[in-house]
């Protein structure tokens, strides 16, 4: 499928859900979030019957993501549901690696190819003090956990403020060479403010690049993360919205006041 602007969508987001088991600093207020209701999240089946309508209009690369996705219970279930569709060429998650010492190997049986780990420092200290409530160690067993189980290539999410001379993304440059991983650079957004910026070793935030669709886990397909254009797939049916969100997304988004991070999931 195309955008007016002959942008081809091909690829979907999918937050899972809006929970996490870390607290980073950039992404959510000290004081913890308004989660949603219970009953507004989608269930596995109207998650994977929308990707299937979804990859039945064009999409070929699927990513989940949330809050934290490995926190949503069953998460290797709805990996399976979602792998079974055909015509997904590429399945992925985003998961800040806490838990993947414990779902790696299940996720890869469930049919995930490979995963992008967020790591924006090596230090203990650092690590604590920027999500708050992690423990880094865990972080890194969930990298080897990624690696013996094959979900290749394990790419590494480093969150900088301007730069990736800075003192910190550097030595995670550093252990991503040491480690065989590959490394993407995300400038540190404000979706409220409008402060967005490219990603550094991908695509992301390129406008005219943009092939993406992401769907929230309380049901709204956004065509643009800095954006409020939303539209809800209960609804609206999951044809309907996905023509509107391919018909209507914005040649390059302004600012977002209706979602954040943790529940579009980046
Ligand atoms: N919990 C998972 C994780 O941290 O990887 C997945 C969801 S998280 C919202 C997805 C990505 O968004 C992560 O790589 C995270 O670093 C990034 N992110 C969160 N808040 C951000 C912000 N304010 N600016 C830029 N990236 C951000
Ligand atoms: Fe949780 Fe990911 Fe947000 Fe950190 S960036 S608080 S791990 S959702």
């Amino acid at each position: 499928m195309f955008d007016r602007f002959n942008r081809k969508l091909n690829y979907l987001r999918i937050s899972v859900t809006d929970r996490c088991n870390l607290r980073c600093t950039y992404c959510m207020p000290e004081q913890g979030i308004r989660l949603f209701r219970h009953e507004d999240i989608l269930s596995f089946d109207e998650i994977a019957g929308f990707t299937k309508t979804a990859v039945s209009n064009g999409v070929t690369k699927v990513r989940i993501t949330g809050g934290e996705p490995l926190v949503r219970k069953g998460i290797t279930v709805l990996v399976s549901m979602i792998s079974e569709i055909k015509g997904i060429e590429d399945l992925s998650m985003t998961t800040n690696g806490t838990l993947l010492k414990q779902y790696a190997q299940e996720l890869r049986t469930a049919g995930l190819h490979r995963v992008n780990i967020s790591l924006d420092t090596i230090d203990r200290e650092k690590f604590r003090a920027v999500t708050r409530t992690g423990d880094l160690n865990d972080v890194f067993e969930g990298i080897n956990a990624a690696k013996n189980a094959g979900l290749f290539p394990v790419k590494i999410n480093c969150v900088i403020k301007d730069s990736k001379d800075e003192e910190q993304a550097r030595a995670v440059t550093g252990f991503c060479k040491d480690n065989d991983l590959e490394i993407r650079y995300i400038r540190q957004m404000d979706l409220v403010m409008g402060h967005f910026s490219i990603v550094d070793g991908g695509i992301g935030g390129d406008c005219l690049l943009c092939n993406r669709l992401r769907l929230t886990s309380n049901g709204k397909l956004k065509p643009c993360l800095f954006s409020n254009i939303e539209f809800d797939i209960r609804q609206l049916g999951f044809e309907k919205a996905i023509q509107l969100a391919a018909e209507l997304k914005p040649e390059c988004g302004s600012k977002n006041e209706t979602g954040t991070f943790y529940n579009i999931g980046g």
